[in-house]
């Protein structure tokens, strides 16, 4: 039997790579158990983010693998994001069977029956730690520690609004099977998220970067978290004088990057494009200084920085 490939969205964060390797070895381990073929392949479509790398190597968890398009006859599950622009090229064209994931619905259109499982909670690995319930089954130790690991990073350790209670729930269970104290793990995976050490503005931009799309407009947005304002300093020296050669490669005319504090819960938000300042400006009604713009109090993407974003632009268009 031909593979089905579990895969996250491009420049993934650490729920993408954690809920492709965690729901591969569920749907593994299910098919053991039918005594089925177990051919779910977790991959990614690019670098393993730092805190990923950190976790892996402590736990001693395979790597997916890198791929750049699916294998020929492959099916194709898609974790932690469903819009077209956010997946692999082409596919629309490909045979998706099945969708899990936390974000707003974009505009993927597929070619069959699709199982289509979007919770609005703060990481897709609190959906699949679920659906292991469901289905009567335990993660591994390993496993539990990289799921764990994915919940903390997404709910910046249940401080964003997006954080549920079941977010929490399942991390406190998840805690128990990994042997992990929460805020001892959390703060020795950001410090590892953070560590700029042997990577370059490119690296660190493309760690966390995603494409939005609404109507005609086309935007790029990227997020780091940073411990201290030291750390976050030195990655904005860092990646701010990327951002215009990112929106030239990427062909964006606009690109936001939000370098977030996780202890202030505040974030400082770059960008480049002719009229991001204006749209930032109308967004969050701040002025912004020297090309950037202080927000205090947002550390969400989704639930702060895309819907004043989006509605802005939109009134922009009219
Ligand atoms: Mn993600
Ligand atoms: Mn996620």
């Amino acid at each position: 039997m031909s593979s089905i490939i579990v895969v996250g969205h491009k420049n993934p964060d650490n729920d993408a790579i954690s809920a492709a390797v965690g729901y591969a070895y569920l749907k593994n381990e299910l098919a053991r158990r039918a005594g089925e073929e177990a051919v779910f392949e977790p991959v990614r479509l690019g670098p393993l983010p730092p805190e990923t790398e950190w976790i892996m190597g402590e736990r001693g968890i395979e790597q997916p693998c890198l791929i750049e398009s699916v294998p020929e006859g492959a099916k194709v599950i898609l974790v932690d994001h469903n819009e077209p622009d956010q997946s692999i090229p082409g596919v629309e064209e490909l045979p998706v069977v099945e969708v899990v994931d936390h974000h707003r619905i974009g505009n993927l259109e597929t070619t069959g029956p699709v199982y289509f499982r979007n919770v609005p909670v703060g990481c897709t690995a609190t959906i699949l730690y679920q659906m292991y319930g469901e289905q009567g089954m335990t993660p591994s130790k390993e496993i539990a520690g990289l799921l764990l690991s994915a919940i903390l990073s997404d709910t910046l350790m249940f401080r964003s609004p997006t954080s549920t209670p079941q977010d929490e729930a399942a991390a406190q269970e998840l805690a128990v099977l990994a042997g992990e104290d929460i805020p001892t793990y959390a703060e020795q995976m950001f410090e590892a998220g953070a560590d700029l050490t042997g990577r370059d503005a490119e690296d660190v931009f493309c760690s966390d970067f995603k494409v939005f799309s609404r109507g005609d407009a086309k935007f790029g947005v990227g997020q780091s978290i940073y411990m201290t304002d030291k750390s976050r300093a030195a990655a904005e020296e860092l990646v701010g004088p990327f951002l215009p050669e990112a929106s030239r490669r990427e062909g964006l005319p606009m690109i936001f990057y939000m370098f977030t504090d996780m202890k202030t819960q505040s974030t400082d938000l770059m960008y480049c494009g002719s009229i991001a300042e204006q749209i930032v400006r109308e967004a969050f009604h701040v002025e912004p200084k020297d090309g950037k713009a202080w927000l205090p109090g947002v550390v969400s993407r989704k639930k702060q920085l895309i819907p004043p974003l989006l509605a802005a632009l939109q009134a922009h268009q009219k």
